[in-house]
């Protein structure tokens, strides 16, 4: 059985900056690359396989027609999607609603669980997570009373960093970040709040009555929950698993062996090079390990992140 490799999906972003073309050699033609699309099977950007006998089918197709590839899910729709975000400005400060909520005021979409790694922040850099408001009729208040730096939590990021943002979780990424992003595949954000920049002379639309509907108070600052039982490798970092899915560090330097027993793996070469079964993976590099594809001998020095969908 052979990986799934998969050509990634780029998108221009005001905010974002040219660490994907110049880091990591992606062939974007334009300034201000904020996203790439590596594992995602989503309408706003379908990635295409590459090689093998589905080459040419976009992942969308690929999981519609081949289900038994992905391990049978009971998802629709691919359930996951991978992004690496280089944000050289500000993103607006944003939340998510959760499965029920955006089933029922976004068209039946999925809601939104996502999680960051950090792959690198340039010094002092901050991230946002959380508020300081102490219940619901607070985030009101606050959000109404435009009481920006009284309501938002900024931390301090740095590289190797990792959080799981559940729905309902305000949060934002700044500038000088590089992150992998693992998130179920939703497209649905509501903006609290942006700064009060122009785009083209006018402000951005924000979603108050969205965001203080599905806002969580108060915030709880809760380690990322591990279940030590979903995998029998123990070669890789168990970072988060949740309902929708579970992602790892695998850090290669010389040779591992992980056994494909998930429904599929997703997996994303953010440093380094090597090679997978005798296939050569470098920077960048994005695919999926099929259901019963076995063992995965990974040779060379290489940082990968891994998820596996859960539902
Ligand atoms: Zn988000």
């Amino acid at each position: 059985m052979e990986m799934i490799k998969l050509k990634p999906v780029f998108k221009q972003m005001i905010w974002g900056g040219n660490k994907l073309r110049d880091e990591f050699n992606y062939p974007v033609d334009f300034d201000n690359c904020g996203e790439c699309w590596g594992i995602s099977a989503h309408q706003n950007g379908d990635c295409t396989v590459a090689g093998t006998e589905y080459d040419g089918m976009k992942l969308s197709e690929l999981y519609a027609a081949h289900g038994e590839l992905f391990g049978s899910l009971k998802s629709e729709r691919f359930p996951l999607l991978t992004k690496i975000i280089d944000a050289r400005a500000d993103l607006s400060i944003q939340v998510h609603p959760d499965d029920e909520y955006a089933f029922e005021h976004e068209n039946g979409s999925y809601g939104k669980s996502e999680c960051w790694y950090v792959i690198d922040a340039e010094p002092g850099s901050t991230i946002v997570i959380g508020h300081n408001a102490k219940d619901s009729a607070e985030v009101k208040d606050m959000i109404e009373g435009r009481r920006w730096s009284e309501f938002i939590r900024e931390i301090p990021v740095k590289a190797g960093d990792f959080f799981m943002i559940n729905p309902g979780t305000v949060h934002a990424i700044k500038g000088g970040t590089l992150i992998l992003e693992s998130q179920q595949n939703s497209d649905i954000t509501y903006r609290v709040y942006d700064y009060d920049r122009l785009q083209n002379g006018k402000p951005r639309d924000l979603h108050v009555k969205q965001s203080i509907d599905v806002i969580k108070a108060p915030f709880v600052d809760e380690k990322p929950f591990i279940d030590p039982d979903v995998t029998k490798n123990t070669c890789m970092e168990q970072l988060v698993t949740c309902e929708y899915f579970s992602v790892w560090k695998l850090d290669v330097d010389g040779e591992k062996t992980v056994l494909q027993d998930q429904a599929c793996m997703l997996m994303s070469v953010i440093d380094g090079e090597g090679t997978v079964n005798g296939e050569k993976l470098v920077k960048g590099d994005h695919f999926i390990l099929p259901f019963g594809y076995g063992e995965a001998k990974l040779e060379g020095k290489m940082n990968i992140i891994v998820s596996s969908p859960r539902r």
